[in-house]
């Protein structure tokens, strides 16, 4: 009734694992350099400029240093294994960096359309057009270089939290392509009202980033059932159990982040002995874990058919 524990246990795997997190925590340093670079650069092109998308493109960089520090730390903080205090371990602290991250972005784009509106009714101009754009195209070239690398790594590892700082630092880039196309239409158009508009395209565009990441968080921390993983889980043990002249029921599973933990009951002939069922159901077991994309851990609870109602007579998930 173990069976998720006994696959874990080589020491090759286990190897493997070690060097996975410190490549993981290794992207996260990278991207928190960036973060400090894209910060100086984009609060160069504002001093120069004194653009409404640009500040808002700058504002968005703070809300994302800070962010990414809460990322790195919480990377670091889900790779401890369990222990006393946590036993399920401390991969959840993975769906908090998403909703903290999420948070602050939405206050970015509340403060970004506050000033391009001000900048809009007050019909300040904006200077320096060619520095400006220069510096925020550089901005956009290393951010998208950034974002993919860190997408692909998130993707390779298995790691959410760098998965999502990589959609968050891609998305920057369309903030940012957002603030050259405000400076490109000043230039061509002399109308000084195109700056603002961008900005608040920019806030908007925050916002439903920043929205996407609050929801996703609450999906994590309240056990949401991925229907994707459900119907795979559902179809891998009919499987599996049918093969082996057993049924189940009363299925349950929650993703803590980096693994899935599943209960269900298994229903077995009447008369079998204790030896056989277990040694099915930890067969069971570990063909379901290996036939799932996502890494699984399966606790079963064994029954009997003739018996099954009478002794769960009452209990409300027999
Ligand atoms: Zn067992
Ligand atoms: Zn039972
Ligand atoms: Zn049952």
């Amino acid at each position: 009734m173990d069976g998720g524990f006994h696959s874990l246990g080589d020491a090759g795997g286990m190897m493997k694992h070690a060097q996975a997190q410190a490549a993981a925590r290794s992207a996260m340093r990278w991207s928190l350099s960036a973060s400090f670079l894209m910060l100086a650069l984009k609060l160069g092109a504002w001093a120069l400029t004194g653009s409404a998308a640009i500040l808002g493109d700058a504002a968005e960089s703070v809300v994302h240093l800070a962010a990414v520090f809460f990322a790195s730390f919480s990377l670091a903080l889900s790779q401890r294994p369990p222990d006393a205090n946590h036993p399920y371990g401390h991969s959840k602290v993975a769906f908090i960096s998403a909703g903290v991250e999420g948070a602050l972005i939405l206050a970015a784009a509340v403060f970004i359309a506050f000033e391009s509106v001000r900048r809009w009714v007050s019909g300040l101009g904006v200077v320096n057009l060619d520095q400006g754009m220069v510096l925020t195209g550089v901005a956009i070239l290393v951010n998208l270089a950034l974002g993919l690398f860190l997408m692909r790594a998130g993707r390779r590892l298995d790691v959410f939290i760098l998965r999502a700082n990589g959609r968050h630092v891609l998305t920057d880039a369309w903030t940012s392509l957002g603030a050259l196309a405000g400076l490109a239409m000043t230039v061509l158009t002399g109308s000084l009202w195109w700056d603002p508009l961008f900005g608040l395209l920019i806030a908007a565009n925050i916002l439903f980033s920043g929205w996407g990441l609050v929801r996703e968080s609450v999906t994590g921390l309240m056990d949401e059932a991925d229907p994707a993983v459900a119907r795979q889980l559902e179809q891998a043990l009919a499987h599996e159990t049918s093969a082996r002249g057993v049924s189940f029921h009363a299925l349950r599973h929650r993703n803590s982040g980096h693994l899935h933990h599943v209960d269900v009951h298994l229903l077995f002939p009447d008369g079998i002995l204790l030896r056989d069922a277990h040694r099915r159901a930890t067969e069971i077991e570990r063909a379901v874990i290996a036939a799932m994309p996502v890494k699984m851990q399966i606790i079963t609870h064994l029954e009997t058919c003739g018996d099954h109602d009478k002794v769960h007579a009452g209990d409300p998930d027999a």
